[in-house]
């Protein structure tokens, strides 16, 4: 449980970090409640840690042109205590105060956690939900990424080696949206064996992902054509339940066999829709 040598370097701006990132065998150091866990199991053996972690431009959530903007480094549970969150996004601080304990809020950070992807974090289900667009910045410039093209793989991003992922902007749902994730929790560390994220417009178009319950958080299409437009009663429900996660590569492992996590994904996404009908 040690890791191998490494060197440390605070960086004070984003292009300190990215001109440190381009040289060496680097990795961002952020809350580091992923990328130690990594170091010490060797899963991760960097020669230098970027931390960058006191970066002032990387914090902090605003509104914007009927967005908002979610920092990078922004911590969950700064996330968890932010007004506009409550006030436009109650879902995003609902899974806030889901994510482990009051340590893992206090010093991770939601960009940590999207670059880190995590099959069982929650904020990949909350971002694609929600239609969020990431914006990275490397030294070939800057680029913003769409939620749905960024989870490509295990442990895996659409994001370039030497990409900082600076900010998350999520368009605020128009009035009279519903919003509800849910999860069924590791007991001990809370991570999602299944968590599912739903957003439902009042015109009734209606986006749903999952997490946990897959290599990466994906959006089931299927799921959303049953219950888009049409009025959440029982039997809409039952037949989104039939529909999702339909030819979805379940997990299996310690907590959950294929075909329980499969079961537990229905059972939620019932719940979800029962919760915003
Ligand atoms: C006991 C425990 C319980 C937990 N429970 C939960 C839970 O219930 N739900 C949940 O979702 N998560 C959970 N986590 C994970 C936690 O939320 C992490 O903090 C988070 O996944 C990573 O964020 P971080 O800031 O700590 O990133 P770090 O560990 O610092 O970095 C993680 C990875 O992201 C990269 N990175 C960091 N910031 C950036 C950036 N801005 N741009 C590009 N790359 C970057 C790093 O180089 C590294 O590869 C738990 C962790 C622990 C230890």
């Amino acid at each position: 449980m040690i890791p191998v040598e490494f060197d440390y370097k605070k960086a004070i701006s984003v292009e300190e970090a990215l001109e440190a990132l381009s040289s060496g065998d680097s990795k961002l150091l952020a809350g580091g409640y992923s990328l130690i866990p990594a170091m010490k199991l060797r899963l991760n053996q960097p020669s230098m840690l970027i931390d960058i972690g006191g970066i002032a431009s990387l914090k902090g959530i605003e509104e914007e042109d009927g967005q908002i903007i979610i920092k990078a480094g922004t911590t969950h549970n700064d996330i968890l205590n932010n007004d506009l969150i409550k006030t436009h996004l109650p879902f995003f601080h609902e899974a806030a105060s889901m994510i482990g304990d009051v340590q893992v809020r206090n010093r991770g950070t939601i960009g940590g956690s999207l670059a880190h992807a995590d099959p069982a974090a929650d904020w990949p289900a909350l971002v694609l939900v929600a239609e969020a667009t990431i914006d990275v910045v490397g030294t070939g410039g800057k680029r913003n990424i769409k939620a749905a093209d960024f989870f490509t793989g295990l442990f895996t991003t659409a994001l370039a080696e030497n990409e900082i992922i600076t900010a998350i902007r999520i368009p605020i749902p128009a009035n009279g949206s519903r919003m509800v994730y849910l999860k069924f929790e590791n007991p001990a560390s809370r991570f999602a064996v299944v968590g599912c994220a739903v957003l439902r417009s009042s015109d009734k178009k209606t986006t749903i992902a999952f997490t946990g319950v897959a290599d990466y958080a994906f959006r089931d299409t299927a799921a959303e054509q049953v219950v888009s437009g049409k009025i959440l009663d029982t039997n809409t429900i039952a037949d989104a339940m039939n529909a999702a996660v339909y030819g979805v590569n379940v997990l299996s492992d310690n907590f959950a066999s294929e075909d329980y996590r499969r079961h537990l994904a229905k059972v939620y996404l019932k719940r979800a829709l029962q919760a915003i009908a």
